[in-house]
């Protein structure tokens, strides 16, 4: 280990492809712990981090996922969950320097990809060390933690179903005795781990058909510019008008092999024609885009799990954020396409495990 680490877990950051997330810790008795000097930056950033949700125009705190009554490095508090845009990682270090972060700390852990990409620009602008771990090792460690500190973290959509969307419920699932299982994470990209043990995982497949993807070709296809109207225009749309369905291509079922005439044959297989491509909305295109990305993963995930003798998967990775079409696509095509062997799981706090594996140097 070449740094030395930060007197108090106060942050655990993954600078992710598209998004950091930071997890703030908040100790119980902040005004106690710390010597004089540090009091005061700690109340500064403290107070601004506490009393505000948004930051800039572009940071969040996700105030549903907050964990109070947590113990961590010997203190007990409350996490935090904050995000913003990697692009945006400029403004970010302009504000940490504003408030003074170097004299509170010395290094913070972090992971990701950023937190090589970023290394030196910390060090040169606000002399933070970024005391650096393996993305998917605070990946697996993150979900363990907060599976077992948040209650009904996991869970699953009961009775998806493709043609009735709206139909399936969130049920709560003990996730307590996990192994072996299977974690999807779909950020800007897909990596595919398989998990066997708390500390036995491999990574067992990727693919760079991720949440990028569907965000970038959304973007290209419709003119939004944000992940939020991307899913929004998506819920108004119909695929059907966008793809090519089995029943477009056989009049009904292709039943010697059991494909319903509803199922997808060819994603954006109508697009060819002019008169299709005239008749297809926005909001079309957008509905298209997140079906094909989601199928695509879904069906790589069912390969994988088949392959590894694994029936239990776990999605998680911010594509999922405010996606319940996703979650239920992913329900549905698992249970049906495996004849009900396979199990999708989803955990409430989809993007922030990474973060949170990195603030659980302090407790292990
Ligand atoms: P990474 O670590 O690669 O940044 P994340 O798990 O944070 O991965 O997921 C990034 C993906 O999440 C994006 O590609 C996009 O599909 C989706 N997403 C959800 N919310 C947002 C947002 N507010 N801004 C950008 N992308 C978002």
């Amino acid at each position: 280990k070449d740094a030395p680490k930060p007197s108090m877990p106060w942050f655990g950051m993954d600078i992710g492809g598209t998004l950091t997330k930071l997890i703030y810790f908040e100790p119980c008795d902040i005004m106690e712990l710390e010597q004089q000097g540090e009091k005061e930056t700690l109340k500064t950033i403290h107070k601004y981090l506490v009393s505000n949700i948004a930051y800039g125009n572009t940071g969040i705190r996700d105030t549903h996922l907050e964990m109070p009554n947590q113990q961590i490095g010997g203190k007990k508090g409350t996490l935090h969950f904050i995000r913003f845009p990697t692009s945006e990682m400029n403004a970010f270090i302009n504000l940490a320097k504003s408030k003074n972060f170097s004299t509170l700390a010395c290094a913070i852990c972090a992971t990701g990809g950023g937190a090589y990409k970023f290394e030196t620009e910390f060090k040169q602008r606000i002399n933070l060390t970024l005391h650096k771990f393996d993305e998917l090792d605070c990946l697996i460690k993150g979900i363990h933690y907060i599976d077992r500190n948040f209650p009904l973290e996991c869970y699953y959509w009961k009775d998806a179903d493709s043609d009735k969307p709206n139909s399936s419920n969130k049920v709560p699932f003990d996730f307590h005795n996990p192994y072996p299982y299977l974690v999807v994470n779909i950020g800007s990209g897909v990596s595919i781990l398989a998990v066997r043990g708390p500390f036995d995982y491999k990574r067992v497949w990727g693919s760079s058909l991720g949440g990028g993807t569907f965000l970038g070709l959304c973007c290209l296809l419709t003119g939004c510019n944000t992940f939020e109207e991307a899913i929004a225009l998506a819920a108004e749309g119909d695929s059907h008008k966008v793809d090519k369905l089995v029943k477009d291509i056989y009049g009904g079922d292709y039943s010697r092999f059991n494909l319903k005439g509803a199922t997808v044959a060819s994603s954006f297989g109508q697009m060819n024609i002019q008169e299709k491509r005239e008749q297809a909305s926005k909001s079309d295109l957008a509905r298209s885009t997140l079906v094909t990305i989601t199928n695509n993963i879904g069906s790589i995930a069912r390969m994988v799990a088949t392959t590894e003798k694994i029936d239990k998967v776990v999605f998680v990775g911010n594509f999922l954020r405010v996606n319940t079409i996703s979650m239920k696509l992913l329900a549905y095509a698992m249970e049906y396409w495996s004849d009900g062997a396979l199990k999708a799981l989803f955990l409430e706090h989809e993007g922030y495990f990474g973060a949170m594996g990195c603030i659980m140097e302090y407790v292990s």
